[in-house]
């Protein structure tokens, strides 16, 4: 099927740039771009002109109104390194060092913007075409009061308040199979019966190892798997399980699911802190398909966003399920 796949160079933003030492890299994007085309699927750059365009205020649909006066003032710089964790607790600069960077500050929050407006038209092309995928996104960690785990603004409740906003959508369900709990996007959603939440992650580690049990890292999705070395065999049977019971919480069908689909379940992820789940390619190509062919089967729109993934081999499970999905 000739679905739509969005990706730009310029909707990946390279941390680096703005002298962030964290190996989370755009090239991920690009290898997923250019790997398909050499199986021979026929893609193109997304026409950035195409893409929604995001202001201040649409901004404060998902998030607090002082957070976002404070990323568009002098607050931005303690919000970015808060977010991105670069000063220790002894105050020195951590994989930062601005002295390398190419590239102002000021420049980092027109780059956002644009990251998001990404997921915001996946939103859009899914509505018209049951699918579509993002080669970025999926800023699942940030709250509604502050960025944090290297998510500065969450796109996905971005997207989704804003497709509800303008009466494309009422309801929306966000899957997430980051290896790391979708927090920030249950701390956004907790109250809001128009969004449910799915997240399998691991068990222990970050963010849920935060000392105080009422941090807003714990927030509860709607419904919660968490994995270790013992019901990790199990993933996509508990997958299944999770979404029938979406289902019957909800009580209907939504309007549009959001898949956050990390590659860093994956057993040749290069991330230490995802050492406690190590799934193969082969079971997580039959997760990726289990959410798909759940949403096909019900005619529900989906919209894909890449999340997690780290190191060489990352991309291959992107190609996997993009390769299936386009032969289909
Ligand atoms: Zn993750």
């Amino acid at each position: 099927m000739n679905y739509p796949i969005i990706y730009h160079p310029r909707l990946s933003p390279t941390w680096k740039d703005f002298g962030i030492l964290i190996p989370l890299s755009g090239q991920r994007s690009k290898k997923v771009f250019t790997s398909l085309k050499k199986l021979g699927h026929k893609l193109e750059e997304s026409d950035l002109k195409n893409l929604p365009k995001l202001s201040k205020e649409d901004l404060k649909l998902a998030h607090d109104t002082e957070f976002i006066e404070r990323l568009f003032s002098q607050g931005l710089f303690k919000e970015f390194t808060d977010c991105f964790e670069l000063i220790d607790e002894n105050g020195n600069y951590n994989r930062y060092d601005p002295q390398s960077a190419k590239k102002e500050l000021t420049e980092f929050m027109d780059e956002i913007l644009c990251h998001l407006a990404g997921t915001s038209y996946a939103i859009d092309l899914a509505l018209q075409n049951e699918f579509c995928y993002f080669l970025g996104g999926g800023m699942h960690h940030a709250r509604k009061d502050k960025g944090a785990g290297f998510c500065i603004l969450n796109d996905m409740i971005l997207g989704i308040k804003k497709a509800q906003s303008e009466k494309k959508i009422e309801t929306c369900w966000v899957i997430d199979v980051d290896a790391h709990k979708g927090d920030g996007t249950a701390h956004m959603t907790v109250n809001d019966p128009s969004i449910l939440t799915l997240s399998l992650h691991m068990e222990k580690g970050w963010p849920l190892d935060h000392p105080d049990p009422d941090h807003p890292s714990k927030s509860p999705s709607t419904i919660d798997i968490e994995l270790n070395s013992r019901n990790s065999q199990n993933y996509n049977l508990l997958l299944k399980e999770g979404l029938e019971n979406l289902l019957k919480v909800q009580g209907s069908m939504p309007d549009l699911i959001i898949v956050n689909d990390g590659a860093d379940p994956y057993e040749f992820d290069e991330l230490p802190s995802t050492s406690l789940l190590k799934l193969s390619k082969e079971v997580l190509l039959e997760r990726d398909q289990i959410i798909f062919n759940f949403a096909k089967e019900r005619r529900i729109p989906q919209a894909w966003v890449m999340s997690g993934g780290y190191g060489q081999r990352s991309h291959e499970i992107y190609v996997q399920f993009l390769d299936w999905v386009l032969n289909l």
